[in-house]
């Protein structure tokens, strides 16, 4: 059998690949050892947020929120896809001078924010503790439920054709086809790696390394928060370098329930949970939100974020091997991006113009091309 694309990994980013190039006519096959959203997707928080940390990441997030926008009208219901909006929260005024700094850049940008100040925030979010200095509210950032929204991307690819081959792994990439665990050659004149965490050991030269997070789901409590409620202190912890850190990060989910996070480790392989970073965690969470500490947690977990040095997806033709596209690397925000990168990947495949310019994603950045 032959196929046009061969995609290697069902989580999110392969899903939406293998959707948006079946859509595009195109003969797909997409391979996974365990089936769809069971990688790090099965672990992630599902918030689709558009970021201003650099100009490449805020044409990617915005440029795939509109396209979660638009696919939000077909998910189905269980899809729990929500404009919750996203209130980035100030402890004091030098945070406030930040949420000053992200309403210009959100507004020069044509994204509407409203700035909050103190009775504005306790207002939207009475739970917050009192004396907060205020926040920045994003009304058209989003929640989707990731498990669902990837078998429903899935379930539409195959709806144009798209086979799915689970429960084989991908051992290798040579021109022209990739080997399976069972000695099988699947012949495909393009591949895309889209094996989160694992892509380099498919595609050697990719710096990704995995980025461990914790999350916390409660009982359900509905109305206990509205938005989506990151501290502003957020960016500093998926920025920074340290071996640990933690950040207030909190999402209502549809049923009432509650995720909280998170959580970020550098060099940790293992999937413990390990109590010391999440007594931090919820320790912060605290500090914000008091009354949490009255809530039953229902279940803690741990997943693996595939982190790049410069915190940009690899999204690209492979620099090594020939015609193999890598869509990988995609840190916290896999979820939110999944849909840009598909379209950006199918759009390269098939030597269409970009809807936005690809060059900071190009994985060559990271291979001593040379
Ligand atoms: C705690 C936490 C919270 C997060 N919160 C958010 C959030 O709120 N918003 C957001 O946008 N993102 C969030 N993320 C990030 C997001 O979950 C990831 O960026 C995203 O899921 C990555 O998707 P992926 O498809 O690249 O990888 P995965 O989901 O890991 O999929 C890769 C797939 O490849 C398969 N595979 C691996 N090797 C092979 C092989 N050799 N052959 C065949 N298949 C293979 C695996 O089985 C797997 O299914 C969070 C992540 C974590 C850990």
């Amino acid at each position: 059998m032959s196929y046009d694309v061969a995609v290697i990994g069902a989580g999110i980013v392969g899903a939406a690949c293998a959707s948006s190039l079946a859509e595009s006519g195109l003969k797909v096959v997409v391979i996974d050892p365990n089936g769809v959203a069971t990688g790090t997707t099965a672990a992630g928080m599902g918030h689709i947020v558009v970021m201003d940390d650099s100009e490449a990441q805020f044409a990617l997030t915005h440029y795939s929120q509109q396209l979660w926008d638009r696919l939000a009208e077909e998910v189905p219901q269980t899809g729990e896809f929500e404009r919750c909006g996203t209130i980035w929260v100030a402890a004091d005024d030098e945070e406030m001078d930040e949420v000053k700094r992200k309403h210009a850049f959100y507004g020069d940008r044509g994204i509407s924010t409203e700035i909050l100040n103190e009775r504005s925030l306790k207002e939207a979010e009475p739970n917050l503790r009192e004396g907060l200095a205020g926040g920045l509210l994003v009304e058209s950032d989003s929640v989707v439920y990731q498990l669902t929204a990837s078998g429903y991307l899935l379930e539409k690819a195959k709806s144009k054709g798209c086979e799915a081959r689970f429960g084989e792994r991908v051992m290798s990439i040579t021109d022209g086809s990739v080997q399976l665990s069972d000695g099988e050659d699947v012949s495909a004149k393009f591949v895309v790696n889209a094996a989160g965490v694992n892509a380099p050991s498919l595609s050697p030269g990719l710096e990704i390394v995995k980025r461990k997070g914790h999350l916390v789901i409660t009982d359900r409590y509905p109305n206990f928060a509205r938005h989506q409620l990151v501290e502003l202190g957020y960016l500093k912890s998926a920025h920074g370098r340290e071996a640990g850190s933690v950040a207030f990060n909190l999402q209502p989910r549809a049923t009432g329930q509650l995720l909280l996070g998170s959580s970020r480790q550098f060099g940790v392989d293992d999937t413990d949970i390990d109590h010391s970073i999440l007594n931090r965690m919820t320790s912060r969470a605290f500090e914000y939100m008091p009354s949490l500490q009255k809530v039953s947690a229902v279940r803690v977990w741990t997943g693996f974020r595939p982190a790049t040095p410069d915190n940009l997806p690899y999204i690209g033709p492979s620099a090594s091997q020939k015609n193999v596209f890598i869509a990988a690397g995609h840190e916290g925000l896999g979820i939110t991006t999944a849909l840009g990168t598909a379209a950006l990947i199918t759009d390269m495949i098939l030597g269409r113009q970009t809807a936005i310019s690809v060059e900071p994603y190009l994985p060559t950045r990271a291979l001593n091309v040379n």
